[in-house]
């Protein structure tokens, strides 16, 4: 028979095929296979062909060992009777591993809607810039406590490992995923909270129900459309959900990470400002409630009208920003937020939007230029009746502020441009305190309910969804905090991969060929190490009244000593880094002002006195954040004993200066910057991620245009090299990713070569008698530790339960 045969038609995942075949070996079976859907739906004339196909198949007894592959895009799979089916399912398992064929085997996988592929444990995601229904239910059954290998990749399967994992060993999980802005790093989250909901199956509906719509609710106020994507994350989302020790959901918590404020008062070129604002114009414009909310409905607002012919009725009439405010109704519902909370929350957005309309002329007199007014109350009345407060005070707290010198109050004027900032430095704190507080609020509705589990008992798996590495045309403040996050994941990715590898190796006698690979260390001292690393010196120079944003480049200058760091010639306030991702030249023009981002006293007295309870609570100081830091430095220490010092070393320290309190809140102690803030926010989530055992998702784009089947080599090369994929490819595949204690090896696998009442000591002699019962190969005995490929621990577990 021409294994040849061209009656095969793009299909499905072969092995899928194949395993469900050898079960139940019927074509109507076969046909309700979600894959077999997925690709074909109802397509007659195909399923004839398949049923005729199988039935060749069936009489020459030979369908089990058939494999699929694809040799044109016309009829892309042809029968191959090849034993060692889908190997290209895993990098790792590929003959030559040289960029070309890593390339080329993405881009054919890329080809055939194959979107996931492994390498080692670690799973490559490449966007598809197109809806694919393989999130179905019926793949959520497919992905649940099967071995890995039964399937073809999928991000469920990550959801499934981690789950897994914390099941069988009791411990928390984290599944990092990470990859540029537009990559698919959102939707994996949300893809593996779906999952994991499922395989969490508590009977609790309502709760299952409101974890599903934490993502949305909260990206409805922290995303925003960007030049690089309609739906960009403009804060870093750390997702924990716990669970019960039997594996039930039972709550879930949120920690974000610098929200990108400054959208709110000012877009660049082609961006717009955080989706809420959209949703609630169109969705109180259709409820006919713009008046009762104070909002213009002539002309957008100064915040919203980014670009220039704007109009109102685009705004609107678009119908998805409509259906959007109904979801986001829904969700508020379903969380538990009441109808009140949600009224204030909207008329403290509508607050905001009024505050950004606030004008300012000078009035000159003969001895006073420099002093403001505010000359159409319109905006300013609207405001403050929205927030709830005196219009007068408002307009004293925008145009003057209060000087404390030896004991003397002295009321000093603001210029027309002071108040304009002290406007948006409002607004701007605003709308941080509010997002905070909804983050608080969600966390609060979504705790453990304390009659059905003691939460302490239970474990978790976070999902982190950061915003990816970021280089612009115009790179500012905001573009160098995310890329120094993103500089601190890839340093834990490192770790994690590559030095814990072979410190691993070394320290239990295990020869491992050294592995080289771009240390970032050097980069990230360069920002983070004290006195003298650049967040440092950002600091204090934001301390000096008198210093500006060129006095702050060349300290940068003068005090960084470091290859990373370059001064371009002839470009005023810029600098240039060398990331690990590339090239990024800064502008350092209103890095200061961003860094202080002080709010005044004055307005901040003001708003104390608001009448909206929610508002009077998002100023009573000073708002923590959600955490706590004597539980977050309890976390870091222990999680630091079990560290090798090489990730350890002064890098996971909590600074006790550096308190969780809103940057912008000025008391007497030290000032708060964003910096140092942040530098807090960074040290917190890398306390929450050793703690866990890490599952990496790597997104990636495959071309820039977010075109579907479009898959440009050049992106897809760099990418796999600045995220150290192409290293790890080598090393996974001559790595050991697990290493078990012979203590816990023989005490978790004993059934496999020993009976029931039998006590086999922790030696290497037992430890050897189960691995070659089991008959597993490639194994590794150190000198305390059993050192297994990835793959074993599967075949291990699969034994287990047969045994069981
Ligand atoms: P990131 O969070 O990395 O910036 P997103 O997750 O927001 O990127 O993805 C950007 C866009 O790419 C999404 O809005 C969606 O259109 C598309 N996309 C990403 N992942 C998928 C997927 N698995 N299936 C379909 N479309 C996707
Ligand atoms: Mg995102």
């Amino acid at each position: 028979q021409d294994h040849r045969d061209p009656t095969v038609i793009h299909t499905a995942h072969p092995r899928c095929l194949i395993k469900d075949f050898e079960k139940r070996p019927s074509v109507i079976h076969l046909l309700e296979h979600p894959f077999i859907k997925q690709v074909h739906g109802k397509d007659m004339a195909f399923q004839r062909q398949l049923a005729k196909l199988i039935q060749t198949q069936q009489q020459s007894g030979s369908i089990a060992k058939t494999r699929y592959e694809r040799m044109h895009t016309k009829r892309p799979y042809v029968l191959n009777t090849s034993e060692n089916c889908c190997l290209d399912d895993d990098l790792v398992n590929l003959e030559v591993l040289d960029e070309d064929t890593i390339i080329h085997q993405l881009q054919t996988r890329y080809a055939d809607l194959q979107i996931y592929t492994y390498v080692g444990d670690i799973l490559i995601a490449l966007n598809p810039f197109q809806n694919l229904s393989i999130y179905s239910p019926q793949f959520s059954k497919l992905y649940h406590g099967v071995k890995r290998s039964s399937n073809p990749p999928h991000i469920f399967a990550s959801a499934d490992a981690a789950y897994q994992g914390m099941v069988t060993f009791c411990k928390d999980q984290c599944i990092i995923i990470s990859g540029e802005s537009g990559a698919g790093k959102t939707e994996s989250a949300h893809l593996i909270v779906q999952h994991l909901t499922f395989l969490g199956k508590a009977n609790n509906r309502a709760l299952r129900e409101k974890i599903l719509q934490v993502n949305p609710l909260v990206e409805a106020f922290g995303n925003a459309c960007t030049v690089i994507n309609d739906n960009s994350s403009r804060f870093g989302k750390y997702l924990e959900m716990m669970f019960t020790p039997t594996g039930a959901v039972m709550g879930a918590k949120i920690s974000e990470y610098l929200l990108e404020k400054s959208r709110v008062i000012k877009q660049a070129v082609g961006e717009k400002n955080f989706h809420i604002f959209y949703y609630i114009y169109a969705g109180l414009h259709h409820h006919k409630k713009l008046s009762e909310y104070r909002l213009p409905e002539n002309k957008p607002p100064r915040y919203i009208d980014n670009e220039t012919g704007t109009v109102m009725k685009d705004i609107i009439t678009k119908e998805s920003y409509r259906r959007q405010f109904a979801a986001i109704q829904h969700c508020f519902r379903i969380i538990g937020f009441s109808s009140e909370e949600v009224h204030s929350v909207y008329r403290i957005l509508a607050g905001i939007l009024n505050t950004g309309n606030i004008e300012f002329t000078a009035i000159s007199s003969k001895h006073q230029t420099d002093k403001s007014e505010v000359p159409n109350g319109e905006a300013l009345e609207n405001a403050s009746a929205l927030l709830s407060i005196g219009s007068e005070e408002l307009q004293e707290a925008l145009t003057s502020h209060c000087v404390v010198t030896r004991g003397e109050t002295i009321i000093r004027t603001n210029t027309v441009d002071k108040a304009a900032d002290v406007r948006d430095a409002m607004s701007k704190a605003l709308y941080g305190r509010l997002f905070s507080w909804i983050v608080n609020r969600i966390n609060t509705l979504l705790q453990p309910d304390k009659n059905i589990c003691n939460a302490e008992s239970g474990m978790n798996v976070g999902i982190l969804d950061i915003f990816g590495f970021e280089n612009f045309k115009r790179n500012s403040f905001e573009q160098l905090c995310i890329n120094i996050a993103n500089e601190q994941i890839q340093f834990y990715f490192n770790q994690h991969i590559f030095a814990l590898e072979q410190m691993e190796y070394q320290s239990d006698g295990i020869d491992a060929a050294l592995v080289t690979y771009e240390d970032n260390r050097p980069l990230l001292d360069t920002f983070l190490q004290k006195p003298m690393g650049l967040l440092s010196l950002l600091d204090e120079e934001s301390r000096f009244p008198q210093a500006t944003d060129q006095t702050l480049v060349d300290k940068f200058e003068d005090n960084l000593r470091s290859k990373y760091f370059w001064r371009p010639k002839g470009v005023e306030l810029c600098f240039g880094i060398q990331h690990y991702a590339g090239k990024v030249l800064y502008n350092a023009c209103g890095f200061l002002e961003k860094n202080r981002d002080t709010l005044p006293a004055d307005i901040v007295v003001v708003l104390r006195t608001s009448e909206n309870k929610l508002l009077q609570q998002l100023f009573s100081s000073p708002l923590t954040k959600t955490g706590n830091l004597a539980q977050s430095r309890a976390r870091v220490t222990a999680a630091s004993r079990s560290l090798p010092p090489q990730l350890n070393a002064g890098r996971i320290k909590v600074d006790t200066m550096e308190m969780m309190r809103h940057p912008e809140e000025t008391t007497n102690m030290k000032r708060q910057t964003v910096a140092s803030y942040f530098r807090y926010s960074l040290m917190d989530l890398l306390s929450k991620m050793v703690v866990g055992q890490p599952h990496f998702v790597r997104c990636i784009k495959p071309n820039d245009d977010r075109e579907a089947m479009k898959f440009s080599r050049e992106r897809v090369l760099m990418q796999l090299r600045y995220t150290g994929i192409l290293e790890t490819v080598s090393i996974r595949r001559q790595g050991y990713s697990h290493r078990i204690l012979f203590e816990d090896f023989v005490k978790r696998y004993y059934y496999l070569a020993f009976k029931a009442h039998e006590n086999p000591p922790a030696t290497r002699q037992s430890c050897t008698s189960i691995l070659e019962k089991a008959k597993l190969d490639k194994w590794v005995l150190g000198r305390t530790k059993v050192f297994l490929k990835y793959y074993h621990v599967e075949q291990l577990n699969l034994l287990l339960r047969e045994v069981i």
